[in-house]
């Protein structure tokens, strides 16, 4: 047992240090995927269900890397947000988005591009604004009118840093950036927030939906956060839809929902998107 226990210890021990080591060196690899290009921006259509029309599109980061090759944002986000990286990566998806919102507006293409927003950014110490005036800029030095550009928060931000985040969120709103919450179900399930600050959609998670077909509390739970929705005049988005019998579940009960899932079409690149709608 004392071998045992020795052979554990080392085992343990080594792959705490790998996992350490592995760490720092993508967290110093990340601190200049900026300015080395690795950083790029996909895209993933929202469908209505009701007509089929696109509705907008999710931003979601890729990071690509010559050593360590595709690297999950599962992976790169929370190193980002621990080393407050963030803040400086998510000023350039801000940038980019509304580059390509405006580029697509221009081709005769008007598409609403959300972007994901992190509890840090919101945060800056002294300058509680500096995030809505970002936006305002990256709004300006493109011309793209507010209502093309949407930003996703989680609950959780909502909880822990509500004065921080209100006073952003209203003026984000009263300039026409339309607010989404995201993974919405996950987190704390204090409901109050909801008619305090000013949502436009929730966004039901992935993991409602993933046994939505077999599992009736996860239909219970969807069908009520719809219905809630629905009384606060709220629009719902399903986030991960997979399967035809997924996508027939919101059909046939008549949801008017808005889809966003691999069943239509996973993040691609915007030069992809361009070809889907030429
Ligand atoms: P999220 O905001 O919940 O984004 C949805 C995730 O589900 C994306 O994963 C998307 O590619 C994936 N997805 C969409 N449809 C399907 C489907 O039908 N099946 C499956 N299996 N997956 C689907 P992704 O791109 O890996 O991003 C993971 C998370 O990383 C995001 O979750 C978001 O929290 C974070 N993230 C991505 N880009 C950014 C960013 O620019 N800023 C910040 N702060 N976070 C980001
Ligand atoms: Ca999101
Ligand atoms: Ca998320
Ligand atoms: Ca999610």
């Amino acid at each position: 047992a004392k071998a045992l226990g020795k052979n554990q210890y080392h085992f343990f021990s080594d792959e705490m240090n790998n996992s350490v080591q592995n760490h720092f060196e993508l967290e110093n690899r990340l601190r200049r995927a900026i300015a080395d290009n690795e950083l790029q921006l996909y895209y993933q259509p929202k469908i209505d269900i009701v007509n089929g029309d696109t509705v907008g599109f999710e931003a979601l980061l890729r990071w690509h890397n010559a050593e360590h090759g595709d690297i999950s944002p599962s992976i790169f986000i929370p190193i980002a947000e621990k080393s407050g990286l963030i803040v400086s990566i998510g000023e350039w998806v801000i940038d980019q988005a509304c580059k390509q919102a405006k580029q697509w507006l221009d081709a005769g293409f008007p598409a609403h591009i959300s972007v994901n927003l992190s509890a840090r950014q919101f945060l800056h110490t002294g300058k509680p604004n500096k995030l809505f005036e970002l936006i305002e800029s990256s709004l300006n030095r493109y011309q793209l009118p507010a209502e093309y550009l949407e930003v996703e928060i989680t609950e959780n931000l909502m909880m822990h840093h509500l004065n921080e985040s209100f006073a952003i969120l209203e003026k984000l709103k009263n300039i026409g950036v339309k607010i989404f919450i995201d993974d919405f179900g996950t987190g704390y399930s204090s409901l109050s927030y909801i008619k305090k600050f000013p949502i436009h959609a929730l966004k039901i998670d992935k993991s409602f939906i993933d046994d939505l077909v077999n599992d009736e509390n996860d239909a219970a739970i969807v069908t009520a956060i719809i219905a809630m929705a629905k009384q606060l005049k709220l629009e719902v988005v399903v986030e991960g839809v997979e399967t035809e019998e997924q996508l027939a579940f919101f059909r046939d009960n008549d949801y008017a929902v808005t889809v966003q899932g691999y069943y239509f079409c996973a993040p691609l690149p915007a030069k992809e998107i361009r070809y889907i709608y030429q």
